[in-house]
């Protein structure tokens, strides 16, 4: 099933992320994690590839047992600015063969190494090579707080236009943890007229030192709630993992009340918390 189809239906979507494992030891406790939150039905299930592309193999492994043994749609993510041509090709290859069809098109961390992009710049430039590779559906990523390499927002937003228009279907965003950022981000693209479907995606932080790691890295913008909470329990595991799916849960249940339907969970290979979150929306969804 293609994910466009999925969310064209207009109901509210839950799914969920997995990452592969690094190494090939840790490919079966992966798998598991991955079986068990397929059994709890999402609407699809994403694997995210490895940074520098190494870990592919599994990318496309885990997604395919998703597939074929529970049934779930996966979603397979692919980066492109560590990569050779000859390199995408083979992973798109790989997915049209296990009939992975759905696709989410990005254009990675730049290496910290100093070394320079090959052959891909932009996730733009993946999407049209993707579009013209098969009948994929393909996704991309949007940051409602701007990319962390952008000079403003508004022109963030300039190149989520040229992605949509170079052929993609939906777009996730990055974690957010403060819902208005989101509703005012929705206006401004459907303003400059980027229509496609956003999926939200939610991190439900369940230990303290997630939040280092996040801010960091995405220089996502933590409100005084949130915060209040990581002081309160942050140095306490269960009330912290509680109070984290708690926020989570909130977070997803004022979204859908207005009117997001799509909701993505960051779910990292964490099937409790995967768990919790579907009980927690049991009469939502
Ligand atoms: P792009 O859309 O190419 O944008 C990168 C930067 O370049 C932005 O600042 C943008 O404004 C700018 N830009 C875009 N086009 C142009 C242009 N034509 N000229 C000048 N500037 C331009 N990383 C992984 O390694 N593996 C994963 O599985 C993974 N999954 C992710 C899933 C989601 C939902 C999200 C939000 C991120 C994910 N990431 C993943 C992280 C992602 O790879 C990084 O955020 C990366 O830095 C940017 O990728 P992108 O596809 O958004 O890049």
């Amino acid at each position: 099933l293609k994910i466009r189809e999925i969310l064209a239906v207009g109901k509210p979507t839950l799914s969920f992320e997995v990452f592969p494992p690094k190494t090939e030891d840790a490919y079966d406790s992966v798998e598991k994690a991955a079986a068990k939150i397929a059994k709890l039905k999402p609407s699809f299930m994403s694997v995210t590839y490895g940074a520098g592309g190494g870990t592919s193999d599994y990318t496309v492994g885990i997604a395919s047992a998703i597939k074929e043994e529970y049934g779930v749609t996966p979603l397979a993510h692919l980066t492109c600015v560590s990569s050779t041509r000859e390199k995408v090709h083979h992973v798109l290859g790989e997915l049209k063969e296990r009939g992975i069809e759905n696709v989410l098109a990005l254009r990675g961390d730049i290496p910290q190494d100093g070394s320079t992009p090959k052959e891909y710049h932009y996730a733009s430039e993946l999407i049209r090579e993707i579009k013209k590779a098969g009948d994929f559906c393909i996704g991309a990523a949007c940051y409602p707080e701007g990319h962390v390499e952008s000079a403003n927002k508004s022109v963030d937003m300039d190149y989520l236009k040229q992605k949509v228009e170079a052929g993609c279907d939906f777009v996730t965003t990055q974690m957010f943890f403060d819902n208005s950022i989101l509703y005012s981000y929705l206006y401004r693209i459907r303003e400059k007229g980027i229509q496609v479907p956003v999926i939200a995606g939610i991190m439900p932080v369940t230990n303290a030192k997630q939040i280092r790691r996040i801010t960091q890295m995405s220089g996502t913008c933590l409100p005084s709630r949130f915060m209040s909470i990581v002081d309160r329990f942050g140095d306490n595991p269960a009330a912290m993992k509680q109070a984290g799916i708690a926020y989570a849960t909130d977070q997803i249940i004022d979204l859908i009340a207005n009117g997001v339907n799509g909701i993505h969970v960051y779910s990292m290979n964490k099937p409790d918390v995967a768990m919790k979150i579907k009980e927690n929306l049991s009469e939502i969804l």
